[in-house]
């Protein structure tokens, strides 16, 4: 299939108000650093061209990080403004009397504690969305869950429930880390005042979305998942189904907001990354994310600390994804080459960088979707689409706080991975 050409928008018809032109122009979005020489991605050879990702092509040097911050947000400001309302392709499935579901469920990690949080989120996602299609939750712990937690789960929807306990091996600690050099990059990063700087449990939580949950016995049997946190909040209606959007579009992850990381939890995730592709060209995709990963304009800092990589990363406390694709050969082996480097203990990777890298590397940007539909929260950030399935979220906001407006690097994502048909799909 034509990278640049998945979409197959539907005309105009009772499910989709006219679209108005966009006052946005993508190809005068990129401008070419005049330094720049042009890089291919492999060598005659078919290996990488390891300076392909040591050189970025849009670097602007005579622009400041407050101008590129002044632009993007302008472009975020533009785009979501746009009144939208559901993707205009002519197979968005509604549910009906035989209504068949995709292989999919609803996925939440969980502790007994935050039970008050789920049953918020879960009751938002319900209304929205679920009571409509009935997918199946799947909530896991590495603890049991008590039955007070499992009676007040049930009386929140009509859908099945797995209740999981997850397998030590999938959760614990592996046996190859090193106790005491993970205490010394524990104490570093409580030097510098870094959040969860010494919790095993927030590594043992990172490395098992990042790299085990797919593999849980209860969540083999499914193939596409939504992962769903306590304590979020969910805005709009969503009348169709999004497995079946993603499935019958060609999709591999969906994602609604994307931000920076705190660089000091990931010095050597990067490095860790492209020696894998060095050894394992196969794996690179030809049409990867790679400038969105690479861009380092906007805040220079993070990805000097971060060895090259922006970290600009998809916010994975929403994700709808395609569990195959981790399950997958490059996906698998290159966990397995960040497993034995240890940054999940010995620095603190966190699983959204690493979807985002293994993403950027070795999916299609194309099968990567922005839901601008899906108005969402998770302290201290937003997305709010302007659209009349949406209430209760101020549209275009994402944050009320004004020191942490510049971690919003959603606007290279519509530059460096959107094309002008993905802006019409809504
Ligand atoms: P943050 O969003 O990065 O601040 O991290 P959270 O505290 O929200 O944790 C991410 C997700 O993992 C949430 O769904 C938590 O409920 C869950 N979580 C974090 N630590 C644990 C743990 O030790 N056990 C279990 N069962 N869930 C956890
Ligand atoms: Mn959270």
């Amino acid at each position: 299939k034509d990278y640049y050409n998945t979409w197959n928008i539907r005309p105009n018809d009772e499910f989709n108000a006219p679209t108005l032109p966009y006052d946005v122009d993508l190809s005068k979005e990129k401008t070419v650093n005049p330094k720049y020489k042009e890089q291919s991605l492999f060598n005659s050879d078919h290996s990488v061209n390891m300076k392909y990702f040591k050189t970025f092509k849009y670097h602007e040097d005579d622009i400041t990080p407050k101008a590129i911050l002044e632009r993007n947000d302008a472009l975020y400001e533009k785009v979501m403004s746009h009144k939208i309302n559901e993707p205009r392709v002519d197979n968005l499935q509604r549910p009906d009397v035989n209504y068949r579901r995709a292989n999919a469920t609803l996925m939440s990690l969980v502790r007994n504690s935050e039970i008050d949080g789920l049953v918020d989120s879960m009751r938002q996602v319900e209304a929205h969305f679920n009571k409509k299609f009935r997918y199946p939750w799947t909530l896991m712990n590495n603890r049991p869950f008590e039955e007070e937690f499992k009676r007040r789960v049930l009386a929140e929807t009509d859908a099945q429930v797995n209740f999981v306990v997850i397998p030590p091996e999938l959760w614990d600690i592996p046996p190859s880390i090193d106790i005491e050099k993970m205490n010394a990059g524990m104490k570093k990063l409580a030097d510098q005042d870094l959040p969860y700087a010494t919790l095993a449990s927030y590594r043992n939580m990172c490395r098992f979305n990042s790299g085990t949950f797919y593999n849980v016995p209860e969540m083999q049997q499914y193939r596409w998942y939504w992962r769903v946190e306590p304590s979020v909040n969910y805005f709009c209606d969503i009348d169709y189904d999004v497995f079946k959007f993603m499935e019958d579009n060609g999709k591999t992850y969906g994602f609604v907001a994307t931000l920076y990381e705190i660089a000091e939890t990931i010095p050597t995730l990067w490095s860790t990354s492209l020696e894998f592709v060095k050894e394992n060209p196969q794996y690179l995709n030809p049409n990867g994310a790679f400038d969105w990963l690479l861009n380092d304009n906007q805040l220079p800092d993070k990805a000097k600390l971060a060895k090259g990589y922006s970290t600009c990363h998809f916010w994975s406390n929403f994700e709808i994804g395609d569990m195959d694709f981790y399950r997958g050969e490059a996906y698998s082996k290159w966990f397995d080459h960040l497993e034995k480097a240890g940054g999940f203990y010995y620095e603190r990777w966190g699983d959204a960088p690493v979807h985002s890298v293994g993403l950027g590397l070795f999916a299609d940007k194309s099968k990567i979707h922005w839901f601008r539909d899906m108005g969402y929260h998770h302290p201290p950030y937003y997305h709010c689409p302007t659209s009349d399935k949406c209430s209760g979220c101020t549209a275009g906001l994402f944050t009320p706080h004004e020191n942490i407006l510049d971690q919003n690097c959603n606007p290279h994502w519509i530059r460096f991975s959107m094309t002008e048909k993905d802006l019409e799909l809504y």
